[in-house]
């Protein structure tokens, strides 16, 4: 990771990793959004086709032919799930922030490693037995995927896994959701 303005042309390169993608392009902004927390910004990371690429192809590889439905954080984890579910022909679920669901919803309350949260989604938006792979940009304190997988498990669905482009480490989020297969792209 670094916080250099990444170099547009060097992305092009053939073999590079997801990883190498990421240590040039992820930044990381300092006391956002709140004094002390260090936040890791992937935005120029997804705005670079070779390095988008990558990483999509790494975050779904282990989970290959293992699921029907791609789920996707509010907001950034949408943009992945996206991009996995167009790859992979799977459907695609939105887990969202309240009131934003139109219908009955299952709902999750949470900590954050900046504040208190709750994911939202549809009750109806998987059958029982559905097997869901929930992705989001960063794994922290671990209590946003708990709180996915909470969602899909009141719908009776098998989460496979979750998937995530970076893991920060040092918050054990892994912990959290120990009974998942956690992937991370990278970890820092
Ligand atoms: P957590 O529930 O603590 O694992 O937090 C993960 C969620 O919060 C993800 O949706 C991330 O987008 C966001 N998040 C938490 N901490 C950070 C961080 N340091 N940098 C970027 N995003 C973060």
């Amino acid at each position: 990771m670094n916080n250099s303005v990444p170099d547009a042309a060097s992305s092009t390169i053939a073999g590079t990793t997801a990883q190498d993608h990421l240590d040039r392009l992820c930044l990381t902004v300092e006391d956002f959004p709140r004094p002390g927390i260090s936040f890791r910004d992937l935005t120029p990371v997804f705005a670079d086709g070779p390095a988008f690429r990558a990483v999509i192809d790494d975050l779904m590889g282990p989970f290959t032919g293992q699921f029907d439905v791609v789920a996707g954080i509010e907001a950034r984890g949408f943009l992945l799930a996206a991009a996995v579910a167009y790859a992979t022909g799977t459907g695609v679920v939105a887990v969202r922030k309240p009131g934003k669901l139109p219908r009955p919803v299952h709902s999750e309350s949470y900590s954050l490693e900046y504040g208190e949260a709750s994911l939202e989604i549809h009750r109806d938006d998987v059958v029982p037995g559905t097997r869901v792979l929930i992705l989001d940009d960063v794994l922290a304190t671990g209590g946003t995927l708990a709180a996915a997988t909470a969602l899909f498990d009141s719908c009776g669905a098998e989460v496979v896994g979750c998937a995530v482009v970076l893991e920060l480490q040092a918050l054990q989020g892994r912990q959290t959701v120990q009974q998942y297969r956690v992937h991370a792209v990278a970890a820092a």
